[in-house]
C-alpha cells in the first residue's frame, strides 16, 4: 500500500494548511501537524497529532470515512459525503449552536430539509465516526464536557 489519497478535500486542505480530519487551521501558532498522505492533487495533506492523527490513519482510512445517505428516504436517493465535509456542514448550520446533546443535534442537522444533507443512512459505524469527528473539532467551545 503506498500513500493515503484524500478525496474531497477543500482547497485549504489541499494545501497542506488545515487538518484533513477536522479542518482546523495550521497557521495558527502552536499547531502541530503530521503528513497522512497526499490530495487527488498530489500535494501533501496533514493532520493533527493526536486524535485526528489518529482517525487520520485508522485502518479503511480515507475511503470508509463516508457516509452513505438517501436523499428523501428513497432508495434511488443514494449520495455519499467525507465526513470532514459533514462536519463543516453542521458546524455551519444553525443547529451547531443548539444547547443539545451532540449526537441529538447532529441527527437533527442531518435530517433536517432546510440543511444541506437532509437524508437518512444506516452506516452506525459511520456515524459514530462522525460524532466522534465533530466532538473533536467542537472541543474547547464549550461543546460538551468532560
Ligand atoms: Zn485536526
Amino acid at each position: 500500500m503506498g500513500e493515503q489519497r484524500w478525496r474531497g478535500l477543500g482547497p485549504v486542505q489541499t494545501d497542506g494548511l488545515e487538518c484533513v480530519v477536522c479542518a482546523a487551521s495550521f497557521r495558527r501558532p502552536g499547531s502541530v501537524s503530521e503528513p497522512v498522505g497526499r490530495s487527488d492533487t498530489g500535494s501533501q495533506v496533514f493532520a493533527c497529532q493526536g486524535r485526528c492523527l489518529a482517525v487520520a490513519r485508522a485502518p479503511g482510512a480515507p475511503d470508509a470515512r463516508r457516509l452513505t445517505f438517501w436523499r428523501d428516504n428513497r432508495r434511488d436517493g443514494e449520495f455519499s459525503l467525507p465526513l470532514t465535509e459533514v462536519a463543516a456542514l453542521f458546524a455551519a448550520s444553525p443547529w451547531a449552536e443548539v444547547a443539545w446533546r451532540l449526537d441529538r443535534k447532529l441527527r437533527a442537522f442531518l435530517t433536517d430539509p432546510e440543511c444541506a444533507v437532509s437524508a437518512v443512512w444506516d452506516d452506525h459505524a459511520g456515524y459514530a465516526a462522525l460524532v466522534e469527528l465533530v466532538g473533536t473539532a467542537g472541543r474547547g467551545e464549550g461543546a460538551g464536557g468532560t
